[in-house]
């Protein structure tokens, strides 16, 4: 019998070269495509059967302060939320690898789920967006208003973890230990305080079906999110480890605060509350019984234990949002047009104009990148074609012009 040729066959499979698509040659040994393809698999499986703490100890290390510092480089302001967030996230990520410990074997740290209520482009999103970038976890956002319960047209609660799981690449232990972020909570507040005999679908029958993934429980996941139908196959999450971030602006909590502490004033003990209050943030003096009379319900309230705030953003606070987190907007201009080799000099008189633009808008510094774009647009369409031009000079009069002259875009802006 004729001997095979081993250069023309996989030495995995044995098929022959022409059998197969591609044929890699090693030292004394080929392997086909086909045969990679099956390596690779394993190997995944694999590696995550090994609980791939590995990234994950690093993070782990990180002490808040740490974390506090990094944020810091990302996010303006907010001290008192990144302190928390630091500490909550601290705990959590230490809930999951806690070695262990006999003198502690009866105690179950629980988890520091979190609710953060602050004015629209304060930097919620940006805060819980920063943390999961800090600490190589997958990150998704959901908005709740999308959400119903079971039955009702809109997306299934699942499909909150439809979108964690992608953005882990459907591994799906990584997603365990993933950080949702839940935008727009307030929108699903019970629209009255008192709990109601008929149900209220877009709030309570939402919060309701949150709770079970909040708490922590296995979950059937529709991988590509959206509505579940009975003939698709679904991935299994245990939501136990993941943690849940939520935001809103839950408009209107400062009067429930405000009455609250002049009740508290009011009544019993009162001298001692006397202290000064700073009624132009009452925001700050939120807790977890203010949340419950805005209409979110009490056990939702209790598995999202950690409340913390965000300040309204001033105009230093604006100003510095433009120029100095390391992706600050100037700064990316600024990088744009040095790939151009043109010299960006946005001067802080067109600084000040921004802000004072933004202010007007009170969308926080979600206005501040529609008014740049505008401002910058004409230039950075001309001048990567006018090689004469090695700088530009934004100032206070360049900016005026020009953001009147994109008066169309000037209606987006407001
Ligand atoms: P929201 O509070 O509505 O979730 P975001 O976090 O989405 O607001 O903020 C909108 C944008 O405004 C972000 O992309 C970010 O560029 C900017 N921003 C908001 N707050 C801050 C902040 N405190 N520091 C730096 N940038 C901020």
């Amino acid at each position: 019998m004729a001997k095979k040729n081993i250069t023309d066959s996989c030495s995995f499979c044995g098929r022959s070269k022409d059998d197969v698509n591609l044929l890699i040659a090693g030292f004394n040994a080929h392997i086909c495509d086909s045969c990679i393809d099956q390596a690779y698999l394993i190997l995944k499986e694999e590696l995550q059967g090994h609980d791939n703490l590995t990234d994950f100890n690093s993070a782990k290390l990180m002490k808040p302060v740490e974390i506090k510092s990094h944020l810091d480089e990302y996010v303006i302001g907010q001290d008192a939320a990144k302190r928390m967030l630091s500490v909550a996230v601290y705990n959590h990520y230490k809930r999951l690898t806690q070695p262990e410990n006999k003198k502690f074997a009866d105690v179950e740290i629980e988890k520091s789920n979190m609710i953060v209520v602050g004015e629209t482009g304060t930097g919620k999103t940006l805060l819980a967006r920063t943390i999961a970038r800090i600490l190589h976890v997958p990150f998704a956002i959901v908005d709740a208003t999308v959400l119903t319960e079971a039955g009702y047209v809109g997306e299934d609660v699942e499909s909150i973890l439809s979108k964690l799981l992608q953005a882990a690449d459907f591994d799906v232990k990584a997603a365990e230990r993933g950080i949702i972020f839940i935008d727009e909570l307030d929108k699903i507040a019970r629209k009255s305080d008192n709990p109601s005999i008929t149900r209220d679908v877009s709030g309570e029958g939402v919060q309701q079906a949150l709770l079970k993934l909040l708490e922590g429980t296995i979950v059937n996941v529709p991988p590509q999110g959206g509505r579940k139908h009975p003939e698709q196959k679904m991935i299994q999450v245990d939501t136990k480890n993941i943690l849940f971030i939520a935001g809103g602006a839950f408009d209107g909590i400062e009067r429930k605060i405000g009455s609250r502490l002049k009740a508290n004033m009011l009544g019993y003990g009162a001298k001692k509350e006397t202290g000064q209050i700073d009624k132009k943030n009452l925001l700050q003096y939120i807790t977890p019984g203010d949340l419950k009379s805005y209409g979110l319900i009490p056990e939702i309230v209790g598995r999202l234990p950690i409340v913390t705030f965000l300040n309204p953003l001033d105009e230093e606070a604006l100003k510095r949002i433009l120029t100095e987190p390391k992706n600050a907007l100037v700064k990316q201009y600024a990088k744009l047009f040095d790939m151009d080799n043109i010299q960006l000099d946005f001067q802080e008189s067109a600084v000040d104009f921004v802000v004072e633009k933004a202010l007007v808008s009170k969308i926080g510094a979600r206005g501040l990148r529609s008014i740049m774009e505008a401002i910058m647009s004409d230039a950075m369409f001309e001048i990567p074609s006018e090689k004469s031009i090695k700088m530009l000079k934004v100032d206070r009069k360049y900016a005026e012009e020009k953001l009147d002259q994109n008066k169309g875009n000037k209606q987006k802006v407001a």
